[in-house]
């Protein structure tokens, strides 16, 4: 059964995508839309994101099947302290961020009896923010992760249809297990993007214009990913510590091995390493969640 009502509170990349992504599937869903400022909601109105954006939270989730909390993790306990009341029974709550654990902490508490919550993050994503950075295709063969950490079967199920009807592929995890996979997967890399440009903006022996004129593939890549929204970022950071912290160590340890190996000039072990490596973005492209041309990505932008 698909949702008659559905909420996005917070109007930005993730909100818009999946809106568009309603529209492509021919959901007949009425939509409504909250962020909370007044040039964000304008500028919806504007390009038609949502039947209606509304200017206050209450408003926008009372008649809601679905709310979806598409704001930065450490906006979400508070914007939801503030919505719960006026959610009625039956609905169901989920949210779109990159940490589990943290958001279960955060909104949990606040969820009224009888409103079902289910947790969720779609691995989709682009260094865009804001409403007009939204397309219908972003979720496309992309993963959904549902953490329901004890949720109703079936407002799990009518959730997980929802997201691949929005052209995702879903799957249920555990919160802590989601968020290790993710600190491995993208927090950690995130991490090392941001301190490699940082690395290369400090370097004075190398110039701006030469890092900006001659950035080979490897640098372009880190520049692409560390231009992602620092507030979404930031709290991505605060609120997965632990896992991003361990995978970090480990990061380590493992670059120290590599130095360790250039210096004496073990290239045995250089070459073993990156053929390991290199197995897994074969993997990648063989499940079909990367391409292997040459430029992948970068002739669309
Ligand atoms: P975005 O484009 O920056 O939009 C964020 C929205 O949240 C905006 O409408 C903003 O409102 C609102 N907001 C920001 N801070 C707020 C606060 N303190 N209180 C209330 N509202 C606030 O963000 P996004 O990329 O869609 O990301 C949303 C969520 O999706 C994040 O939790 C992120 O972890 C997750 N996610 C992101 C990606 C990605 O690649 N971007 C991928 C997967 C999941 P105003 O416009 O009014 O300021």
């Amino acid at each position: 059964m698909s949702y008659e009502r559905v909420t996005f509170l917070g109007l930005g990349l993730i909100a818009s995508s999946m809106f568009w992504a309603m529209r492509r599937a021919g959901m007949r869903a009425h939509v409504t839309g909250y962020a909370r400022s007044e040039q964000t909601r304008a500028t919806a109105r504007e390009i038609g994101l949502c039947d209606t954006v509304c200017d206050d939270l209450a408003s926008a989730v009372r008649e809601a099947d679905l709310v979806v909390l598409c704001l930065p993790v450490g906006a979400m306990g508070a914007v939801m302290a503030e919505a719960a009341a006026h959610i009625k029974p039956g609905a169901t709550v989920t949210d779109v961020g990159s940490v589990k654990r943290a958001v279960i902490e955060a909104v949990a508490p606040h969820i009224a009896p009888g409103v079902h919550f289910v947790p969720g993050h779609p691995l989709a994503g682009t260094e865009h923010s804001g409403p007009t950075a939204g397309f219908a295709e972003l979720f496309d063969n992309r993963w959904c992760l549902l953490t329901p950490n004890g949720a109703d079967a079936d407002a799990v199920a009518q959730l997980s249809q929802y997201w691949q009807a929005l052209g995702a592929k879903v799957e249920e995890m555990d919160p802590d297990h989601h968020d290790l996979v993710l600190a491995v997967t993208s927090h950690a890399p995130h991490l090392i993007a941001y301190t490699m440009v940082g690395v290369a903006d400090d370097l004075h022996r190398v110039t701006n214009s030469e890092v900006i004129n001659f950035s080979a593939t490897g640098f372009r890549d880190f520049t692409r990913i560390a231009a992602s929204d620092p507030t979404m970022w930031r709290d991505v950071f605060l609120t997965n510590k632990d896992a991003t912290l361990e995978i970090l160590g480990r990061f380590t340890e493992e670059l120290f091995a590599l130095q360790r190996a250039i210096r004496t000039g073990d290239g045995e072990m250089l070459h073993d390493y990156f053929k390991r490596t290199r197995a897994i973005r074969r993997g990648i492209i063989d499940a079909g969640q990367d391409t292997d041309a040459p430029d992948f990505g970068r002739k669309k932008s």
